[in-house]
């Protein structure tokens, strides 16, 4: 076994054990949250050894990057998820290499990704960025637009609104990234009813490398980890 491989079983190790006693802190299965491996500072090479240990679903945050690994990777059995912010001259060529978009953190893109679903014949699955922290830099919907939106997202035929997605602030102190976690999930639980059947928002996308295990405990289905998972392979 190479070095790079003992690392990242390593890494996968803690984070497994890390996630398993988030769960058991609140009573949930382990199976109530899937975590996606976030390869954005890693090579192909470094995602494939990752792929190798039983990691199926992989995500990307340009679109550029997400591309390159397709390819890369294309014989492999791969679930790639886009999470990061896609222009949508980018649309054609990203969403059909990916199994859900975490990142719709606009009208604009909401339409165009109804536009593109249509012209090919199919439903997009989706979630809708939320700037749950309230930082100026960060992408998404307001906590308080969402719900003067509702109409409008029931009237899409050709995107399937799953859940919710967020970035907590980075807190050296973590337990300050639980009102953030606390706020999507409660917007979710309000907003719910209100969606039409072809929006589920049974997904809660939510908890990095640093937040994750309050992320869990607050209700994550997914999570989404880069770091944590290629420390002492990067950097
Ligand atoms: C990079 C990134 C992650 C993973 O962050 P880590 O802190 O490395 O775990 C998660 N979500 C999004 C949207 C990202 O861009």
């Amino acid at each position: 076994m190479n070095k790079t491989n003992m690392i990242l079983q390593n890494n996968l190790a803690r984070v497994e054990e890390e996630i398993q006693a988030s769960c058991d802190r609140v009573d949930k299965p382990r199976q109530s949250v899937t975590m996606i491996a976030v390869t954005k500072t890693v090579s192909s090479e470094i995602a494939e050894q990752l792929l190798e240990l039983g990691i199926t679903k992989f995500g990307e945050s340009r679109p550029q990057e997400l591309w390159k690994k397709k390819e890369a990777l294309s014989s492999k059995d791969i679930h790639w998820h886009m999470i990061g912010h896609l222009q949508t001259n980018k649309i054609d060529k990203t969403m059909p290499l990916v199994e859900l978009i975490h990142s719709v953190d606009r009208l604009r893109l909401i339409n165009a990704l109804e536009s593109f679903g249509q012209s090919q014949g199919l439903t997009i699955q989706a979630l809708l960025e939320v700037n749950a922290s309230r930082e100026a830099n960060k992408h998404g919907f307001t906590p308080e637009e969402l719900p003067s939106l509702i109409d409008q997202f029931n009237d899409l035929q050709h995107v399937s609104i799953q859940g919710l997605m967020t970035m907590a602030a980075f807190e050296e102190d973590i337990e300050k990234c639980r009102p953030t976690f606390q706020l999507l999930r409660q917007l979710r639980d309000d907003l719910q009813s209100s969606f039409s059947e072809q929006h589920s928002l049974t997904e809660l996308s939510m908890g990095m490398s640093n937040d994750y295990p309050i992320a869990i405990e607050e209700g994550a289905t997914w999570i989404r980890i880069g770091s944590a998972l290629f420390e002492g392979l990067i950097g």
